[in-house]
């Protein structure tokens, strides 16, 4: 017998089969998806790879598999190559977010038990260390050994490195001295829930309303549909989550439910556990370490677990006879993979649904605008819940406009009415929540007398500031003009540029009112070391007046004693240049709207704004999403943006500027003349909005239509063509609605 095996690597030539003959003693194991060592090249050390065919002869002369590590099932091996060519990447890519987390699968008894342990962590950007691995600067096979099993298994303890990938601590000593692998101390606590008693809890008896959408959705429980669970916060969605688990689990059956990374704290998953009970489930995030992901990932294996919860990358669970696929906050960014393979779960969880005939449920408050879309022209079935389920009211939502603070001469951060507010919950011992929505690398300018902001002409997006060059640009089309310094609109000379962020805010409100106790949390704070959880833990026991913060405060927390939530610049999502901001901007206000009052006290919302106008601020404060929807959609349709078509971008990025440049117009010049794309706009390469990281220069051609199976061929074989000129030192990637534009 003869396997067909994938290579393990990143190299792109090496996306293709070789054949290797199945020794007779593992030919009852080897199975399609099996993970197995070969003999590779003149390669010193064998090299992973997986088993994607089997036939009875090769016609080459053939070296023999080594060892079999692991198996994946052959559905498995089908999803890793749709996903490849529908996401422009490696099967092996692929593979590797379905592998048992680890792999080589010694008995690990010792669960961590010390206090303190050192994790390791990629230094550079992963994409930067591919490139290093790929191009040779890593030198030798034990270096690029650890290094591939970092980039899987960031935060792993040394010891793991040692036990997973049979090198020793001088290798990752000699990666730290580099400046490819970073230390961090950190400290552990046992899991929570170790020795937590949680109370079981019984399903509440639904409302009408809820009990219209499970009775739908029980409908189609045994073939494949997509449903969008429309329902304001506290609507009693996860209720109905929890019914339609237990539904398919008392038919024996599996769950996966996807939340955002953020959002993945104690308190969701107790409620699961209150549910069902620990056994049942298995929970998958970032934090875990490669051991406790790797046993959780076994557990789900043996079909112990029955239920698994977990962000992104979880949709890959192991289960077996799955039963629904849950999406909750569906419109939430991170369910789009920014690094390679770039995929986003909401697609590949379709395909698996689709694969196991099984639901998917789409979750939202608000749902992205090209989910809602599908609502409407019936691709996927709509069902809503328009009441809070427990009663409560939403809170009272003003808009601030920061321009008439101006004119009466205040020059703070917080408006009167914010700065009042604050004063009253001091007093009160209520607590507060400032949000700051500081978002990406730019800075944007506005004139402080009018609220103009400069906007490209030819893509209605805001300009961004380039400092060095002293320019405006747009970042989607490249149009440029230059800097202003008196207002078109008005004339004023009160033109702006805004960078101001959350430590900026906390030191003007630690000036304001010396006497009280204030936490951030945003991106600088929650390090490695210091989670976002234990923040917000600390923000709801030890008598913390305002915690301030990005729009990580703003995701599903519940604090009772939280009675007023101010957004101290809702513009500043506003201006982001990219064709979402409005979207982001209302989702944003609304859950953050969320935040306040979900105690027996009231609770008031202030959203500050120099556009009290703009629709999105306006539709927050009515908590309008359908009037919201549509403007924007007729907004969408006639910029040409999702769901209305597609945006396509290849990035270039390369030390040596002249040879990429080169071949971007080639590629250019072949996508220019292809008739498969005729109806597509291909815009000529043109550097990204950030042209250089760490010394390597950054192109794209940037693609608009709507992507179909035609276009797909065409892109794919022209990565194809690019990797056979094998260009070592130009990296070409192909993202499809990248969640980020720079
Ligand atoms: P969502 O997921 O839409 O935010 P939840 O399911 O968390 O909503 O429900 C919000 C609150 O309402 C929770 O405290 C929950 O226990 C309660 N709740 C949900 N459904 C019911 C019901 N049918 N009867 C009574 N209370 C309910
Ligand atoms: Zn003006
Ligand atoms: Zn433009």
């Amino acid at each position: 017998m003869i396997a067909e095996v994938i290579i393990n690597s990143t190299a792109k030539k090496l996306n293709r089969t070789f054949d290797y003959k199945i020794p007779k003693q593992l030919e009852d194991y080897i199975i399609i998806g099996s993970k197995v060592l070969v003999p590779f090249a003149n390669f010193k050390t064998p090299e992973e790879a997986y088993v994607v065919g089997i036939k009875d002869k090769s016609e080459f002369k053939v070296k023999e598999i080594i060892k079999i590590e692991d198996n994946l099932t052959d559905k498995q091996i089908e999803l890793a190559k749709w996903m490849a060519k529908e996401y422009y990447c490696n099967v092996s890519d692929c593979i590797k977010l379905m592998l048992t987390p680890g792999t080589r699968n010694k008995n690990r008894e010792n669960r961590i038990s010390e206090k303190k342990i050192n994790l390791v962590y990629p230094k550079k950007e992963i994409e930067e260390l591919e490139f290093d691995i790929e191009t040779g600067n890593i030198k030798t096979e034990k270096q690029k050994r650890v290094l591939k099993f970092i980039i899987d298994n960031p935060g792993c303890m040394v010891s793991e490195i040692e036990m997973f990938t049979d090198c020793t601590r001088g290798v990752v000593n000699t990666l730290v001295k580099n400046g490819y692998l970073e230390i961090i101390e950190k400290r552990i606590d046992r899991d929570p829930l170790i020795n937590k008693e949680i109370k079981k809890t019984q399903k509440l008896t639904l409302t009408n309303e809820q009990k219209k959408a499970f009775d739908k959705i029980i409908e189609s429980i045994k073939v494949f549909k997509e449903f969008l669970l429309f329902g304001v916060t506290g609507s009693g969605k996860t209720e109905i989550y929890l019914q339609l688990i237990e539904k398919v689990i008392s038919d024996n059956k599996t769950a996966i439910m996807l939340v955002p990374e953020i959002s993945l704290t104690p308190q969701i998953i107790n409620r699961f556990i209150a549910r069902f009970g620990k056994e049942k489930i298995a929970v998958l995030h970032s934090k875990l370490s490669v051991g406790e992901r790797h046993d959780e990932w076994n557990r789900i294996k043996d079909e112990k677990a029955k239920i698994v919860i977990g962000a992104r990358s979880a949709i890959f669970a192991p289960l077996k006879n799955l039963g629904i696929i849950i999406i909750d906050e569906e419109h939430d960014s991170s369910y789009k993979s920014e690094t390679t393979p770039k995929y986003q779960a909401k697609e590949v969880a379709k395909k698996i649904a689709k694969e196991e005939n099984c639901p998917l449920i789409l979750g939202s408050a608000t749902p992205e605008i090209s989910t809602y879309y599908k609502s409407e022209i019936g691709e996927i079935e709509r069902l809503e819940l328009t009441k809070r389920a427990n009663k409560s009211s939403l809170p009272k939502i003003k808009i601030i406009d920061l321009k008439q603070e101006l004119a009466n001469g205040n020059r703070s951060m917080l408006s009167n009415e914010l700065y009042q507010s604050i004063e009253k919950n001091i007093k009160n011992k209520e607590q507060t929540i400032l949000f700051l929505n500081r978002r990406g690398f730019s800075t944007f300018i506005m004139c402080r007398e009018c609220g103009y902001t400069a906007k490209c002409k030819n893509c209605n997006i805001s300009l961004t500031y380039h400092k060095y060059e002293g320019k405006l640009k747009c970042h989607y089309c490249g149009y440029e003009e230059p800097l202003i310094t008196t207002c078109p609109e008005c004339n004023s000379n009160k033109i702006r540029y805004f960078g101001t962020g959350t430590q900026k805010l906390e030191q003007e409100i630690k000036k304001q009112f010396p006497e009280i106790k204030t936490i951030r949390m945003d991106i600088d704070t929650v390090t490695k070391k210091n989670s976002h959880e234990k923040i917000l833990e600390s923000f709801k026991n030890e008598n913390i007046d305002i915690l301030i913060g990005t729009q990580m405060v703003v995701k599903g927390h519940h604090f009772p004693n939280v009675t007023l939530v101010g957004a101290v610049a809702a513009d500043s999502s506003l201006n982001i240049d990219d064709y979402r901001a409005n979207e982001r901007t209302f989702q944003t206000l609304t859950q953050v709207a969320g935040r306040a009052g979900r105690g027996e006290k009231e609770g008031k919302v202030i959203i500050q704004t120099y556009n009290p106008e703009n629709f999105s601020i306006q539709c927050a404060q009515k908590q309008d999403y359908q009037k919201f929807y549509e403007t924007e959609k007729a907004l969408r349709q006639q910029l040409k943006y999702p769901p209305f078509c597609d945006i396509i971008v290849i990035s270039f990025s390369s030390i040596n500027d002249v040879k990429m440049i080169k071949l971007a117009n080639r590629v250019y010049k072949y996508l220019k003349e292809k008739k498969e794309l005729e109806k597509f706009n291909v815009l000529r390469p043109m550097p990204s909005p950030i042209d250089k990281i760490q010394n390597k220069y950054r192109w794209r051609i940037i693609i608009k239509g709507t992507m179909n199976k035609e276009a797909n061929n065409v892109l794919n074989s022209c990565l194809n063509k690019i990797y056979k000129m094998n260009q070592k030192d130009i990296r070409v990637t192909i993202d499809i609605n990248p969640n980020n534009m720079v």
